[in-house]
């Protein structure tokens, strides 16, 4: 087994666009810095999307601009940038974006709620996306999301060659990587196992990455059943932000501290030093005033 996995935050967009409280520009900025301090290298920053649908990215613009006038400290890593249509692609270069992340779902019912388009319309969408940025002088890289890849809050079960063949499409689209998520936290190891098993022999290690929800608590279990299995790029959020639009109460993506102590205990480097992340998440649930479900973060707070 190699011994690096490659951890993708998307805390501050996926985590706090399903978090009903608003953090000030200021407060979002010191959150981010505090986790490229804590040694994370793929962090999710903010979504192109319409401000007054979700109000939680209105300030996605300054964020980026921020970002490209270096106020934003990223070291190394690389800051990442929703855009679900060309319009917003439009918006992203306006303000210097580099890292692009493009949308999908494995079933047309989310999809048309999520982002009024169907399947195919999506994908001719990401298709012009991709064409566009080729055309751009910076070296740029898009990532694709592939929604309701296990289950959908409205379809029910997806079957694994419904995803793979989306699978499959996206990866022609020519997008450097594709992060098959399981938006609503249905799977379990098993199904992890049908559905990437396969996806891993289309896309191989580099472009595949896996995007678990905690909403049944099985998050971690397939997580390492997807370790097992070779991939070696994980999502997860910060102190788990974010819950489910569809489950009010429920837990958000799998914790990013739960996952790196996994990781660390395993001998498996990730390269983010996990107390200065637990201190940037407390932090944050300070100023939300709520706790975070992360249950290292809560076994952390109760020993410090
Ligand atoms: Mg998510």
């Amino acid at each position: 087994m190699a011994d690096r996995v490659r951890v993708f935050e998307v805390g501050p967009r996926d985590g706090l666009q399903n978090e009903p409280y608003r953090l000030t520009l200021s407060a979002k900025i010191h959150f981010i810095n505090a986790l490229v301090n804590s040694g994370i290298q793929d962090i999710e920053l903010g979504a192109f999307v319409r401000p007054d649908r979700v109000p939680q990215m209105a300030d996605t613009e300054q964020l980026a601009a921020f970002v490209r006038q270096k106020k934003i400290n990223l070291k190394k890593a690389h800051a990442w940038f929703l855009v679900p249509n060309t319009q917003g692609l439009k918006r992203a270069i306006g303000v210097g974006v580099t890292h692009f992340a493009v949308f999908t779902a494995s079933t047309e019912t989310f999809n048309q709620k999520n982002i009024g388009m169907s399947i195919s319309e999506s994908l001719k969408e990401i298709q012009k996306i991709v064409d566009d940025i080729k055309k751009m002088e910076v070296h740029c890289q898009v990532r694709g999301y592939l929604s309701t890849a296990f289950g959908c809050p409205f379809e029910g079960r997806v079957k694994p060659q419904k995803a793979l063949k989306l699978i499959e499409k996206l990866a022609n689209l020519g997008i450097c990587q594709i992060s098959i998520g399981d938006t609503i936290g249905v799977a379990t190891p098993s199904d992890v196992t049908e559905l990437i098993k396969p996806a891993l022999k289309i896309l191989g290690v580099k472009k595949t990455a896996v995007h678990f929800h905690d909403t049944r608590g099985v998050a971690l279990a397939n997580a390492l059943r997807s370790l097992d299995l070779g991939v070696r790029v994980m999502d997860s959020s910060a102190g788990g932000l974010g819950g489910c639009p569809f489950a009010p109460g429920a837990s958000g993506n799998l914790p990013t501290e739960d996952l790196v102590y996994m990781l660390n205990r395993m001998g498996i480097d990730s390269g983010v030093h996990l107390e200065s992340l637990c201190r940037a998440s407390l932090e944050l649930s300070r100023k939300m005033n709520r706790p975070l479900t992360s249950r290292y973060l809560q076994a952390y707070r109760s020993q410090s």
